[in-house]
């Protein structure tokens, strides 16, 4: 399996104007797992999502999916290869029902329109919103609608799914629901590449964690290895050495 992972990223260089998002940085995502990818504000994880989807291009580097290289390619090949991107903030078509939602999502994925009814089920059972099938996306709470963005993803048959915070701003109940629903994705056969806040969730639902500071990446392994590395802590923390005992009265 992983000789055959779904995405390497190989020394990857973003630049905007003069500032360097992402660093020359490598990785490589094998099939079946949910991997994350963690680290403080500004580390360069959306810049990250949006070159593997196409949003903006690579300074330098080369991206593969399977065996094909995407960096370059336009955000709807991409898609249509196999890659969904589930937004932090759902755009869906409020007047329209939860199911009639991911139906058109089903329209647009890999496989086509072909048994779009079956496929819009199966992401509405997968998301927990099959009570709310007929529900307009426009009345949901924000919990449901971040359980309907990922579902529209997954209506698209990805094989890959991109999931930037979907736990934002959702309370523990939520944030519980949509981690079994992650596990839920990723036992269908989806491999899941998360940009995750929620440190608990992510630590609790991540078979991989990449470690991105300041457009770098500075660490990667299982949660434990990855939070007991004291590059991560430093970065998170903010103390780039040890603190010497001389803050008196702290
Ligand atoms: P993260 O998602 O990890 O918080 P981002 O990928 O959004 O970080 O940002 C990484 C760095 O790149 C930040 O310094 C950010 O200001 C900068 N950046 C992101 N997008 C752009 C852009 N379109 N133009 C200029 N700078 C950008
Ligand atoms: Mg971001």
């Amino acid at each position: 399996m992983s000789d055959d992972p779904i995405l390497r990223i190989e020394h990857v260089t973003k630049r905007f104007r003069g500032l360097l998002a992402i660093n020359d940085v490598s990785l490589v995502v094998p099939r079946g797992i949910i991997a994350s990818l963690i680290g403080p504000n500004g580390a360069g994880k959306s810049t990250l999502f949006n070159l593997i989807t196409g949003y903006a291009p690579v300074t330098a580097g080369a991206i593969f999916y399977g065996e094909r290289p995407i960096a370059g390619l336009a955000t709807h090949r991409i898609a249509a290869l196999g890659i969904a991107r589930a937004f932090q903030i759902a755009r869906p078509f409020r007047d329209l029902s939860v199911a009639d939602n991911l139906r058109i999502a089903g329209m647009f994925g890999k496989s086509g329109a072909r048994d779009v009814d079956a496929t819009a089920r199966r992401a509405l059972d997968l998301a927990g919103l099959a009570e709310l099938a007929e529900t307009p996306a426009g009345a949901m709470t924000v919990g449901q609608l971040r359980r309907l963005e990922i579902a529209r993803a997954v209506a698209t048959r990805p094989e890959l799914l991109l999931a930037d915070e979907p736990c934002a701003g959702l309370n523990p109940t939520e944030t519980a629901e949509l981690v079994g629903i992650l596990r839920e994705i990723r036992a269908s056969g989806v491999t899941i590449l998360l940009v995750e806040h929620d440190m608990a969730a992510v630590m609790e639902v991540s078979d991989l964690v990449f470690v991105l500071d300041a457009g770098s990446k500075i660490a990667e392994g299982t949660p434990a290895q990855v939070t007991s590395d004291p590059r991560v802590v430093a970065a998170y923390l903010g103390t780039p050495e040890p603190a010497p005992a001389a803050s008196a009265g702290a």
